[in-house]
């Protein structure tokens, strides 16, 4: 079955109840039972509830996943990985990550005893060298927010298989569309499926997809144990946004496209970092894993005042944290989504004050070309 098809199908039978094309958003905390422990198969929303089963077999359709588990942002399902961890627990993880990734992981869950080190995982040998005895899991984010380095899945699915780790791949900035990891040899595939999945800058969610059945009981047990969860009229709009996903995504990757030439012929645009691009230098490893480039671009102007300039005077592209949605949005990551990594920290792997992160949407591609023209001539 094509993406697209099961995109529609997947997890979408009519409601048996009523011939409902599509699935009832069940808004209920619990259900009555039959007898004491006889019924239907859900009896408290934390546990399961039949709205949210219907959004996870979806989206486990689409990463070609057997377990889906849902959450109320990405953020917390990365949290749920802490489920196949314990204390003195060691974490590698790819160095320039989602800036909340970063915060979670040497904020909150180092006190706890867990220790991480943050390493180019676009370098093999750098994961390599930094694998201890006490390391048990591999977080690989490709590509790369906001610099848009890609990470060979199936080289850390070599390493997770010989060291014993477990590897997990943050999948949003590609969205199923264009990557599935676990066709490739990750153990978890993540999204913040706030971004492209939902794609309508409206709503948070997040997802965690196996095919492992111990791993997946672990994950489910987390979602029950904390409550972490997407409502059932949150899993409905889940399942309404990946109807469209595909469409959604050939459309920003075209535009990006195109954007990203343009760009990269500007005189007063100094780099563009766009895996998409055959100057970029995971290119050919993006040809291989992936079957497209998506809509993210950063682009690294002068000076800080430069991007600061252009970030405020465009009016179809404005500026604001996220992605993924259908409106194109540029972010400054140094002030605004990964403000909360030390300066020295960002500007060691090259997050400079004078990035702009894009997120191109589905506008027309003229439009969004003539607001960058005219955002760069008041530069
Ligand atoms: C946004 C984002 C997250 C966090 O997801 P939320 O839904 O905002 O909690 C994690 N990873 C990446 C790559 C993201 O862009």
């Amino acid at each position: 079955m094509g993406f697209n098809t099961k995109a529609i199908h997947a997890g979408q039978p009519a409601d048996p109840a009523t011939g409902s094309i599509t699935v009832p958003i069940i808004q209920t905390s619990t259900f009555v039972q039959e007898g004491i422990g006889e019924h239907k198969g859900w009896d408290y929303t934390r546990a399961g509830n039949p709205t949210r089963d219907a959004a996870q077999l979806n989206l486990a359709a689409l990463e070609n996943a057997r377990y889906g588990h849902l959450f109320s942002s990405g953020m917390s399902a990365i949290h749920a990985l802490t489920a196949l961890l314990k204390t003195g627990d060691h974490v590698l993880c790819t160095r320039d990550v989602y800036g909340g990734t970063w915060r979670l992981f040497s904020k909150v869950l180092e006190p706890f005893g867990l220790s991480f080190d943050f390493v180019e995982t676009h370098h093999v040998d750098k994961v390599r060298a930094a694998i201890r005895p006490e390391t048990k899991l591999l977080f690989v984010e490709t590509p790369t927010n906001p610099l848009l380095s890609l990470t060979d899945i199936q080289a850390m699915a070599e390493i997770a298989k010989e060291h014993d780790l477990v590897l997990v791949v943050d999948n949003t900035f590609m969205s199923p569309f264009f990557q599935n990891p676990l066709d490739l040899g990750a153990d978890i595939v993540m999204h913040s499926c706030t971004k492209y999945i939902l794609g309508h800058s409206d709503m948070i969610a997040g997802f965690l997809a196996t095919n492992d059945a111990a791993i997946s009981e672990k994950l489910a047990f987390m979602q029950k144990c904390t409550g972490a969860l997407p409502s059932p009229m949150d899993s409905f709009l889940i399942m309404r946004s990946t109807k469209t996903l595909g469409v959604r995504m050939e459309r920003h990757y075209t535009n990006a496209m195109q954007i990203a030439l343009y760009l990269n012929e500007h005189k007063k645009v100094r780099k563009v970092h766009y895996p998409g691009l055959p100057s970029h230098p995971h290119h050919e490893l993006g040809s291989r894993q992936m079957r497209g480039f998506g809509g993210m671009i950063s682009i690294e102007m002068e000076h800080y005042e430069a991007a600061q300039a252009l970030a405020t005077h465009m009016r179809y592209i404005r500026l604001a944290e996220s992605l993924g949605g259908v409106e194109s949005l540029v972010n400054h990551p140094a002030g605004m989504t990964h403000a909360s990594v030390p300066k020295e920290q960002r500007e060691a792997y090259g997050l400079k004050d004078s990035l702009l992160r894009l997120s191109i949407g589905i506008e027309d591609l003229d439009d969004l070309l003539e607001d960058l023209e005219q955002g760069l001539a008041g530069v």
